[in-house]
């Protein structure tokens, strides 16, 4: 981790912590402790290759933007200049133009020079947005963040997964959530896209906010995220899992004037030792099949039979 990425993670747990001590009535010493131990933990537990913090991908990731932005800039700066100077020459040739005695054939081929250089000119410059577009997207692809929602995606999930499952028994209990927003197909076709789209943000940073430093939210697929929770029993689980319900339920989200009302099911389940990523995800999903047949905007859990 570099020294910057880590002064800005540093940072952002301090505005974290202050927040936190805002919204309390009366933070006690314990409160701060626990948080401090629980960003001193993660800051230890970060190691280049793995996924740490979302601030931590958001910096790789703005890095690596501003240098296709920064290419993008040349590229467009020279594209500029080398009008500036065809415009010159074309200026210089209606000059000449003017003379009485036309030399026909010369300022036909300078004309055409011109016309020449302009239309390569443009090729050029279409080979480096191409280039630049695909850059772009090679970005987004090897990024672990969503770029609508700026939590972690689907391939930081996986890393993850592949992590913690190949280690067979964690030190801790780990909880994994699936979340699918309740008839979001209906909010769509009722609102729009783009408020589809600004719930989706709204839901993440939601998600985010409520969260401890150690836990993660991933989007998973369209309108569906994954959390997972690291250190906390069951118990906590269904109360952070009831949180989540109510302070969905309970926002009335206003876009355009109209007051729309988001619920979400959720599906939960632990880890156990030798679970393979699919395995855990597919309890989940049993249980999140479940909230949702059971009338949604609730959530079940499915443990390992056995345990
Ligand atoms: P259920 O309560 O059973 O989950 O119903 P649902 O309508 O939420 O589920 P369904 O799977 O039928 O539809 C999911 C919808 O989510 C369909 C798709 O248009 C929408 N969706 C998926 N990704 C996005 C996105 O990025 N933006 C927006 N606005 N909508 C999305
Ligand atoms: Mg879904
Ligand atoms: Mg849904």
């Amino acid at each position: 981790m570099q020294k910057e990425d880590l002064k800005s993670l540093v940072t952002q747990m301090y505005e974290e912590l202050i927040e936190n001590i805002d919204v309390q009535e009366q933070p006690n010493k314990e409160q701060i402790l626990t948080f401090l131990q629980d960003a001193t933990s993660t800051i230890s537990s970060i190691s280049d290759n793995e996924i740490d913090s979302v601030e931590h991908a958001k910096l790789a990731f703005t890095n690596a933007y501003k240098e296709i932005a920064h290419d993008t800039i040349n590229s467009y700066q020279l594209t500029n200049n080398t009008f500036k100077e065809l415009s010159y020459v074309h200026e210089e040739a209606l000059k000449e133009c003017d003379d009485p005695h036309i030399d026909f054939s010369n300022i036909t081929k300078k004309f055409n020079d011109i016309q020449s250089q302009m239309s390569k000119e443009v090729i050029r410059a279409n080979a480096v947005i191409t280039d630049l577009n695909s850059k772009v997207k090679e970005l987004e692809r090897n990024s672990n963040l969503d770029s609508l929602t700026k939590v972690f995606n689907r391939r930081a999930l996986t890393t993850y997964l592949n992590t913690i499952c190949s280690k067979k028994a964690l030190s801790h209990e780990m909880h994994l959530l699936i979340l699918d927003i309740d008839d979001f197909k209906i909010i769509n076709d009722t609102y729009g896209h783009v408020a589809g789209d600004k719930i989706l943000i709204f839901i993440a940073n939601m998600l985010r906010k409520t969260l401890r430093d150690g836990d993660k939210v991933f989007r998973y697929g369209g309108e569906e995220f994954i959390i997972i929770l690291n250190r906390i029993d069951v118990t906590t689980c269904i109360e952070v899992t009831n949180r989540i319900l109510n302070l969905i339920r309970s926002n009335q989200l206003i876009y355009k004037g109209d007051s729309i009302n988001v619920t979400m099911s959720i599906g939960a389940t632990l880890y156990y030792k030798d679970d393979t990523p699919d395995e855990i995800i597919a309890r989940a999903d049993k249980a999140l099949y479940r909230s949702k047949n059971a009338g949604k905007n609730q959530m079940n859990s499915e443990l390992l039979h056995g345990h």
